[in-house]
């Protein structure tokens, strides 16, 4: 299936003549865009039987999604549900209920019911109603050669409540079955640099839509395709999630629901593996997303938050010597900072950190975003140096997911 496109078409005199700004082709356009149906085009037709057809014929031929606005009103003016009727070829239904709920209204006001009100309980038979609770208009639904039409009264707030109430609902639920989503997470390469990599990807396919959504540092590519098949839909998403990945497996880790905590877990579990954290510059931020996880008491041992100088002598036997010479932001510190979380917590793995998260604090050799970043098993450690940005709390994001990512490629490595 195609992906769906909209045209909105307002009818109105007072439109034209701008004596009413048009606000209901605007608010449709605006929901429907929220769901993914892109708008292609606006139509603005006066109450003229000719015009609405031939807008109605241009709608059909370029749009999935139609929606018609105005003229359902009781007086001679409002002629939309007529020319459905022509255009169509269908004549008009009488719905009893209706008229009978009109009929009470009008009492109840102390109001003569006429034969012009009775046209409220009239509807071209091929349509379905969508009910209207703030007035008599209903809104008809009406589907045409595979496409959906949809008519409502005027009156904006009668509008609203059509759309956002049935119209909305309806295709939320169609677009979700036809259009297949893959979300395929990176780490460490800036937004940029990923678009230039995975394009010649996705130039391969003739029909994905890719978008780079950038957040916490990191970068999530969402790819979105006309759904073909359940089976074939999953077929699709693994081949382009593989080819993606194997441009950069370091960096592109996991697709949908599998982010760096998830995958940690999984890895840790899967190899009946423990691990604890020493942090400094990220104040316990890698225990905390570690144990977002239901489950993570099977393999996350403890967190050593070791923010001063002397706690990480105290907790994790750091040497005051490395301290005094290399400094607390330094590979020998979190080296040190690595074999004490081993040593004293017992587990298989350890993440250590200490970095200069800023904005202040920064020096000319190790300046704001400056972080060390270790991970170790057994005798292995691996130790990085980063450099990132001036923002402090992005800073300690991007710290602990980094230390997330190089904690899974050590499992990685060192279970094969
Ligand atoms: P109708 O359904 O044509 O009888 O319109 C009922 C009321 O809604 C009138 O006051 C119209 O001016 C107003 N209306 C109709 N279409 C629109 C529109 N596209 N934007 C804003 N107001 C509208
Ligand atoms: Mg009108």
């Amino acid at each position: 299936m195609k992906r769906l496109k909209a045209i909105t078409i307002s009818i109105g005199d007072e439109l034209l003549s701008g004596k009413t700004l048009d606000s209901n082709n605007a608010f449709i356009s605006q929901q429907l865009e929220m769901i993914g149906i892109p708008v292609r085009k606006k139509l603005i037709i006066g109450d003229i039987a000719q015009d609405i057809k031939d807008a109605l014929d241009l709608a059909f031929s370029q749009a999935d999604v139609v929606t018609l606005t105005g003229g359902l009103g009781p007086t001679h003016d409002d002629i939309t549900k007529s020319v459905l009727c022509e255009y169509f070829d269908v004549g008009l239904k009488l719905y009893p209920e209706i008229l009978e709920t009109l009929k009470h209204r009008f009492v109840r006001r102390g109001f003569k019911f006429s034969e012009s009100n009775r046209s409220q309980a009239e509807y071209p038979e091929n349509a379905s109603l969508l009910e209207n609770p703030f007035g008599t208009a209903q809104g008809m639904q009406i589907n045409y050669q595979g496409k959906h039409l949809f008519v409502m009264a005027g009156v904006p707030r009668e509008m609203e409540i059509v759309t956002t109430g049935q119209i909305i609902p309806f295709l939320t639920e169609l677009t979700q079955s036809s259009i297949a989503i893959i979300d395929i997470h990176s780490i460490g390469v800036p937004e940029s640099a990923l678009y230039e990599l995975t394009k010649p990807v996705f130039n391969d396919y003739s029909d994905l839509k890719i978008a780079y959504l950038p957040k916490q540092g990191m970068v999530t590519i969402r790819v979105s395709f006309p759904s073909i098949s359940p089976d074939e839909d999953q077929k699709l998403k693994n081949e382009i999630f593989t080819r993606i990945r194997d441009i950069k497996p370091k960096n592109i880790y996991g697709r949908d629901d599998e982010l760096l905590p998830v995958l940690i877990g999984e890895l840790l579990q899967k190899n009946n593996a423990t691990v604890a954290t020493a942090e400094s510059c990220t104040g316990g931020l890698v225990a905390s997303l570690i144990t977002d996880i239901s489950g993570s008491s099977e393999y996350f041992q403890t967190g050593y938050v070791t923010y001063a100088n002397e706690t990480k002598m105290s907790m994790l036997d750091v040497q005051e010597q490395t301290l005094i010479e290399h400094g607390a932001v330094s590979e020998n510190t979190v080296s040190e900072m690595l074999s004490g979380t081993l040593k004293n917590s017992g587990a298989d793995y350890a993440v250590a950190i200490s970095g200069v998260a800023g904005p202040t604090g920064g020096s000319e050799e190790k300046p704001v975003g400056t972080v060390f970043i270790g991970v170790a098993h057994k005798e292995h450690q691996n130790i990085r140096r980063f450099q990132f940005g001036g923002n402090r709390i992005l800073n300690k994001e991007m710290s602990a997911y980094s230390s997330l990512n190089m904690l899974r490629l050590l499992i990685g490595e060192t279970t094969q």
